[in-house]
């Protein structure tokens, strides 16, 4: 979805400094907030004790980014719609209580918003860039929300193997190998959501096979707009069986022959 190159020089420096903002500039975000999540039915999300905090990781996020390229998406309306409110999306499809994973979560996505506002889930963010999961996990810290960090390639995650009752990614691979990827890590009867945009449907019918093979099927699609931002389709699959111990293959395999 968006390109997430890192500037060779960069360095993070974590997100513990406090971002101060004026009367003004807090006003106007707080009401693209509202105005943002409202268009998308997700109004409820913005509620003064979550908007205080996506005001802040918006600022965390836009900091960040002037020292090294966290995101692509930096103007404050489009991350609040295309990696705030398309975050959210998510939030309906992951139960009560889960035990979650998102992976590929590059700078904190959708993994930061929906800690925001599912404080009853235990999240747990891999990717296998350091400098990105130290800036989740420093703005995990300052906006006090509960995730750990796994850093590492989630195909050679094994000590994290079938132990998530939910994954999730955003715009990390094709969802053929995304699924060898995620399915993995899913624990049988729990869930991998995959959020896609408008190829979605094309996609699913590519991964019905590795789907099949990894130990799941597929149990809900759901496609709808996410306002200005276009096609969204989320696909849960859920794990009838443990995935075959073959499974996942190295990365190089897994993009040159998807299953
Ligand atoms: N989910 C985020 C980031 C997408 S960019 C978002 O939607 O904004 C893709 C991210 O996936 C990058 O940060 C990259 O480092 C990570 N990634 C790609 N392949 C991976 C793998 N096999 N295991 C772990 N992380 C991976």
């Amino acid at each position: 979805m968006d390109k997430t190159e890192d500037k060779k020089d960069g360095h993070s420096e974590g997100a513990k400094e406090q971002v101060v903002l004026s009367e003004d500039q807090r006003a106007s975000v707080t009401s693209l907030i509202k105005d943002i999540f409202a268009q998308n039915s997700l109004g409820s999300f913005a509620a003064p004790e979550y908007a205080a905090k996506f005001e802040n990781l918006l600022h965390m996020l836009i900091s960040e980014n002037e020292k090294y390229n966290l995101t692509a998406i930096t103007e404050p309306a489009d991350i609040i719609l295309r990696h705030f409110a398309d975050s959210l999306t998510c939030s309906g499809y992951i139960p009560s209580g889960a035990v979650t994973a998102d992976v590929g979560c590059g700078a904190g996505f959708p993994c930061l918003p929906l800690c925001i506002v599912r404080s009853d889930i235990c999240m747990t963010a891999i990717d296998s860039t350091g400098k990105k999961l130290a800036f989740v996990k420093a703005a995990a810290d300052a906006l006090d929300v509960k995730l750990s960090i796994h850093e590492g390639r989630a195909e050679q995650a094994s000590e994290l193997r079938e132990r998530f009752d939910c994954v999730c990614a955003r715009a990390v691979a094709p969802l053929p190998a995304l699924c060898e990827l995620c399915l993995p890590l899913v624990r049988v009867g729990g869930r991998f959501i995959a959020m896609k945009g408008a190829s979605a449907s094309d996609e699913l019918r590519a991964a019905a096979n590795a789907i099949k093979i990894l130990g799941a099927r597929v149990s809900s699609f759901d496609e709808f707009t996410l306002s200005d931002a276009g096609k969204r389709g989320i696909i849960v699959a859920e794990k009838i069986s443990n995935t075959p111990a073959k499974y996942p293959r190295m990365w190089a395999k897994i993009k040159k022959d998807p299953l």
